[in-house]
């Protein structure tokens, strides 16, 4: 569903990814793990269209979302966009829209976007809030909700547009200790009960280790190994991953 093809992206001198290739497939829940400062969070904001790569393809559900060749960008914003809406993120730091209820935030996408009717926006975002345990919160604003419920409210926000590609970075990584176990709850429910493609960045490897169908270490702009996660966490192939795991485990 998700290919990357040759995908380099550079800032000045930093290659931050080195003619990377990368396939998710329909369905698969992909965690990628891998040091601080090697790309994976550069590869879900290519996805997301909010950073534009310096060379290389990226396709995602048949449709071309970028092909740069020798630094020519060849895309129709229009398209672009329709690509964009197959894709939905959810952020470390939430970003909610802080005046806004989390109901508000809900629906500001679906009708302003999808153009969905203000009935059945504010009916779906109901049960999604129900979905992530936060029905009784809907008129609450982010400074009124604890981290972890901002988080349910912005899964629930990114489900709202119903996407064929769910991406989480680092989604709790910002949150107190105690707050990570209802987020970390919310994603396997997700993981476990929907035919959604997930692709999640996680220093949670415990958590990578359980729900995902495959795990990719990354190092230095490349992916170094991929493999179920009884490989990556068992029985590593790569020194780089040892190291890696050695270190964070
Ligand atoms: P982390 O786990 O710390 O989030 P990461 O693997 O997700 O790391 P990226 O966020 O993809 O890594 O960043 C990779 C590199 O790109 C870093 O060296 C970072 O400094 C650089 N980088 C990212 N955004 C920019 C930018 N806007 N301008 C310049 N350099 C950037």
């Amino acid at each position: 569903l998700i290919r990357f093809e040759n995908v380099s992206k550079n800032w000045g001198t930093n290659h931050v990814l080195k003619s990377l290739n990368f396939d998710v497939a329909p369905g698969e829940k992909v965690s990628i793990i891998g040091p601080s400062g090697s790309g994976k969070t550069t590869i879900l904001r290519i996805l997301m269209t909010l950073e534009t790569p310096s060379e290389g393809k990226v396709i995602v559900d048949g449709d071309t979302l970028w092909d740069v060749t020798r630094g020519q960008k060849v895309r129709e914003t229009r398209q672009l966009r329709e690509t964009r809406k197959k894709i939905g993120m959810v952020f470390q730091q939430f970003n909610l829209f802080p005046h806004m209820t989390a109901m508000e935030n809900i629906i500001e996408a679906p009708i302003h976007v999808l153009g969905m009717g203000k009935a059945e926006a504010r009916e779906r975002a109901a049960e999604l809030l129900n979905l992530v345990g936060l029905g009784k919160h809907m008129n609450h604003t982010p400074p009124q909700l604890s981290g972890g419920q901002q988080q349910r409210v912005a899964i629930a926000r990114a489900l709202a547009m119903r996407p064929k590609v769910l991406l989480f970075d680092e989604p709790t990584s910002a949150l107190d200790p105690e707050l990570i176990g209802e987020v970390l709850n919310v994603i396997r429910n997700l993981a476990h009960t929907t035919d959604m493609t997930m692709l999640m960045v996680t220093h949670e490897m415990r958590f990578a280790e359980e729900i995902s169908d495959r795990v990719v270490m990354f190092d230095n702009g490349a992916a170094v190994e991929s493999g179920p996660p009884a490989q990556i966490f068992k029985n590593p192939q790569q020194e780089r991953t040892r190291s890696f795991l050695r270190a964070v485990l």
